[in-house]
């Protein structure tokens, strides 16, 4: 039968969080049963649980960064036993047979059919419920293998903050020497300046923050700019072959366009609101500048991040908080004011 599961739920667009019981599918053949240890808090599930890009669906059990083990395994399974860490990311299923599936890209389902962690509703037509909560049910394929020695307190962010900027640092073939920035210092940001600096870039960092100018150059950054004081942006023009963002509203594009170098790229994976989406002048794009954006990692990339990061004992930095609503609820507001740094993780193993 269904599976019964605890955890926490936004009602409605408020955004406030409850305790809440409710019932997942069962476990079929291809799934496993996952005991949640810890679950990371993404600024998007701020997003999706105050409805600001629309469409949000409701009661929502956010989290998309899970960490946890394994409790028990379908007949068909053979990636994981009972016993096992595993990890889930922001995607369950997907169609599994266009070229974007079969190419291990299953985020960008040729037939739209990519589910979403939560808010989202699988093939059945059931909402789906995400990690703020004591387990999961989802297939083998949809699983993370959570290498050996990783650090599992420090490990659930990875699944969709390491993930989301792993992946445009190695598609646009970010290495030694080159110069590139992350802009939004964050979550996501300081995870991306991690990896950068590991595979050899130099870095700019620009945030709102002053007090992250000494964590940026801390981990590893050639520089922090802090894009409040006009002085510090000047002279940055044509500097850069990369820039990722990942700031979560509105922001002025132009001013970074313009730091591109000629054939330069801007990979936007930030996701603001609704009513906060930024514009660009198409003149400041002269010189072949691109923008685009990339979202989260496929499968089998985003096993390739975990691997590399425990290898190399990349990390996000966190601040773990209780299992209750209160902290949950206090969590958000601090992400808000930009208080946190970097990560806040829920550890699953309180919840009463
Ligand atoms: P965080 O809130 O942790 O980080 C955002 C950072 O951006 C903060 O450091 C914030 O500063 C900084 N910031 C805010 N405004 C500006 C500005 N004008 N200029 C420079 N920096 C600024 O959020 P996350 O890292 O969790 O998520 C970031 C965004 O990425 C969200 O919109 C999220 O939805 C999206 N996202 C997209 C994914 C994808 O697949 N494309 C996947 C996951 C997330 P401060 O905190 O000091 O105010
Ligand atoms: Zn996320």
């Amino acid at each position: 039968g269904h599976v019964h599961s605890k955890g926490f739920v936004a009602m409605d667009k408020n955004g406030v969080f409850t305790p809440y019981e409710f019932e997942r599918k069962a476990i079929g053949d291809n799934d496993v049963l996952i005991e949640i240890m810890y679950s990371g808090i993404c600024h998007s599930d701020i997003h999706q649980s105050r409805d600001e890009w629309g469409g949000s669906i409701f009661p929502m059990v956010p989290g998309h960064e899970i960490a946890g083990k394994i409790t028990q395994v379908g007949k068909n399974v053979t990636k994981f036993k009972v016993g096992d860490y595993a990890g889930v990311g922001c995607m369950v299923n997907s169609c599994g047979i266009c070229e974007h599936c079969k190419k291990g890209e299953e985020q960008y389902c040729d037939n739209n059919k990519t589910v979403y962690t939560y808010n989202s509703r699988d093939f059945d037509g059931d909402p789906t419920m995400g990690g703020y909560s004591n387990n999961i049910v989802v297939s083998e394929h949809f699983a993370l293998k959570i290498p050996q020695g990783a650090d599992m307190k420090r490990i659930a962010p990875l699944l969709c903050a390491g993930a989301t900027t792993y992946s445009p640092l190695k598609f646009t073939h970010v290495g030694k020497g080159d110069k590139i920035a992350i802009a939004g210092f964050g979550g996501l940001g300081h995870i991306a300046v991690q990896y950068a600096v590991s595979f050899g870039a130099e870095v700019t960092v620009f945030d709102v923050s002053e007090d992250k100018r000494n964590d940026a150059l801390r981990m590893g950054a050639v520089k922090f700019v802090n894009v409040t004081n006009p002085d510090e942006l000047k002279g940055l023009d044509n500097s850069f072959r990369v820039i990722i963002s990942t700031i979560p509203t509105n922001f002025n594009v132009e001013q970074y366009v313009r730091m591109l170098k000629v054939d330069g790229e801007m990979v936007l994976i930030g996701m603001p609101a609704a009513n906060k989406i930024p514009s660009v002048n198409t003149g400041a794009l002269a010189g072949r500048r691109k923008i685009y954006g990339t979202l989260i990692a496929g499968i089998p990339e985003t096993q390739e991040m975990l691997n590399y990061s425990v290898t190399h004992n990349i990390y996000p930095e966190i601040e773990m908080i209780e299992a209750n609503a209160d902290a949950i609820n206090q969590a958000y507001q601090s992400v808000l004011d930009g208080k946190v740094k970097f990560r806040y993780v829920i550890n699953m193993e309180t919840l009463k």
